[in-house]
């Protein structure tokens, strides 16, 4: 049975683009939105994110069959408790943060009154590095992974599998292709392959800027160097990633420690000579880029196609 009324909880690319994507591919799907910000409100109801931009976050859930929270990852728990007296209690309740294990629990915890087994956290392994109500776009999730994350007690899945099919029925009308994960592997999986690479990109950019023996000016025109890549990643939402990194600690220190352990190898390879231990190491990561590009997450031209130069 698909949902006939999603309620969409902060107005910015993740929101926006579900908004979006809704009216385009369940054309008969009712949807409301709300966001804190009077002017992301007004954005998005001129955009027309949502069929109707609610005066609060109670009057934009009232009625809907489907909830889902888009907002900051830290600000989860304090969304829904804004919810909560107005959920219908059939209501399934689900977010898009980027990390499943503390936001599960955020969610929990503010809606105490609503049946656990309906609150089925999910991530759309899709984005941008903008932000904010006019970011978003309907193709947003097409091609891209959805991992659903259902709630789990004493290691037991909890959420009805209808729900969680129904919930993956959603994903898969708006393009994705769906998953199901326990929330603890999705925070170690995501930390490697977008958590960390975002810190490096985050460290890198700082440490180029800082560089008294570089200018600005050579920063930036001779990017292209491998570098402009990194500024893409660098250039996130600091609100966004600031949560990510503090919900999603205890699994980005254990991939940071093996990180530094594989990069003090690569330095003493450089150190001694070894050219062999970089050949072979350089090698085995080209063969993981091109997986990529043959699992069709990644364009193989040069410029990854954007078309710019
Ligand atoms: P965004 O563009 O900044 O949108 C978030 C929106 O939520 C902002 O308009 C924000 O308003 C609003 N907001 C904050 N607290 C709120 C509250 N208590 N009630 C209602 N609205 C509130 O961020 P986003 O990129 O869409 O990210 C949203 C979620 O998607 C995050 O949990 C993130 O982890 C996840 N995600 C992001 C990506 C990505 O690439 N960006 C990919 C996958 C998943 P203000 O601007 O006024 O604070």
């Amino acid at each position: 049975m698909s949902f006939r009324h999603i309620a969409i909880i902060g107005l910015g690319l993740l929101g926006g683009s579900i908004g979006l994507a809704v009216a385009e591919h369940l054309p008969g799907a009712k949807t409301t939105g709300w966001d804190l910000s009077p002017d992301t409100r007004q954005r998005a109801a001129a955009r027309g994110l949502v069929g109707h931009v609610a005066a609060s976050a109670a009057e934009a859930v009232t009625g809907a069959d489907l909830v889902i929270f888009c907002v900051p990852p830290g600000a989860m728990g304090a969304a829904a408790a804004e919810v909560a007296s107005a959920l219908d209690p059939q209501a399934v309740v689900s977010d898009v943060g980027s990390c499943k294990v503390s936001v599960a629990k955020a969610l929990a915890d503010a809606l105490p009154g609503h049946n656990p087994a309906l609150i089925i956290p999910a991530h759309p392994v899709a984005g941008t590095e903008n932000s904010g109500p006019d970011a978003g776009f309907a193709a947003l999730f097409k091609g891209r992974w959805c991992i659903i994350t259902p709630p789990q007690i004493n290691g037991a899945d909890t959420a009805a599998p209808a729900n969680v099919e129904r919930l993956a029925a959603f994903w898969r009308a708006l393009g994705s292709t769906t998953e199901v994960m326990e929330a603890a592997h999705h925070d170690l999986v995501l930390a490697v392959t977008s958590h960390l690479p975002h810190l490096i990109a985050y460290t890198i950019v700082g440490t180029a800027s800082d560089l008294e023996a570089v200018t600005e000016g050579e920063v930036i025109k001779y990017s292209a160097g491998g570098f402009r890549d990194f500024t893409r990643i660098a250039a996130s939402d600091p609100t966004m990633w600031r949560d990510v990194f503090l919900s999603n600690k205890d699994a980005v220190l254990d991939m940071l420690q093996r990180f530094t352990e594989d990069l003090t190898a690569l330095q003493r390879a450089i150190r001694v000579g070894d050219g062999e231990a970089l050949f072979t190491h350089f090698e085995r990561t080209r063969a993981i880029r091109r997986g990529i590009i043959e699992m069709g997450q990644d364009d193989a031209r040069p410029d990854f196609g954007r078309g710019d130069h």
